[in-house]
């Protein structure tokens, strides 16, 4: 979670459900810890094979969890995998407290091999940053105070019903799993 204190996060998207291989899973991968990460509860034992998984993909969200506690379930896919772009988190300090960074590019397509739109984009917000933030303004700071619809307009991303999550559903979305509630 460390990308919601970043002035700048851009963060790898996956947009299918992982793939399960059995052979792999059997030997060296853990179903009952497999079953418990998931936020979703989308995974449980396969049928007629206890020893493996299976993911029911109306379920899952891609978080890719399960990919990284076990190298037999792969998210990786080059036609659907990018980028999302977020903007304006910051652990507190002495002036101010912190803030969660927002989403303002909810999807980008890989462009191998030089992320040209990504760059693109990422300039024109440290641009407008630079022009418009006053002296040691972090860029949280400095776009809760011009709004972010003016942000939208000076760095001139589309906005989407997709952006800036205001985190009024987060007790649903980061508190599903066990290991969550367990520390409730
Ligand atoms: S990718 Fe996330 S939501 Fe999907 S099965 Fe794995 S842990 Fe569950």
């Amino acid at each position: 979670m460390r990308c919601h204190a970043s002035d700048i996060a851009v963060i790898g998207v996956h947009r299918r459900p992982p793939v399960v291989d059995d052979s792999v899973v059997e030997k060296v991968c853990s179903v009952p810890e497999l079953v418990k990460s998931c936020p979703t509860y989308a995974i449980k034992p396969k049928r007629g094979n206890p020893r493996s998984v299976e993911i029911d993909e109306e379920k899952c969200v891609y978080c890719g969890i399960c990919y990284s506690l076990c190298e037999g379930i792969r998210i990786h896919n080059p036609e659907s995998d990018g980028v999302s772009l977020w903007v304006g988190g910051k652990a507190s300090n002495t002036r101010a407290g912190p803030l969660f960074a927002r989403l303002v590019v909810p999807y980008m397509k890989p462009e191998q091999p030089h992320w040209s739109t990504l760059v693109k984009t990422i300039r024109r917000i440290l641009e407008v940053y630079r022009e418009n933030a006053r002296r040691g303004e972090r860029m949280g700071e400095w776009i809760e105070r011009i709004g972010w619809e003016r942000f939208f307009r000076l760095a001139e991303i589309e906005f989407s019903e997709k952006c800036i999550d205001d985190w009024i559903f987060s007790v649903e979305t980061f508190r599903r799993g066990t290991n969550f509630k367990m520390s409730e």
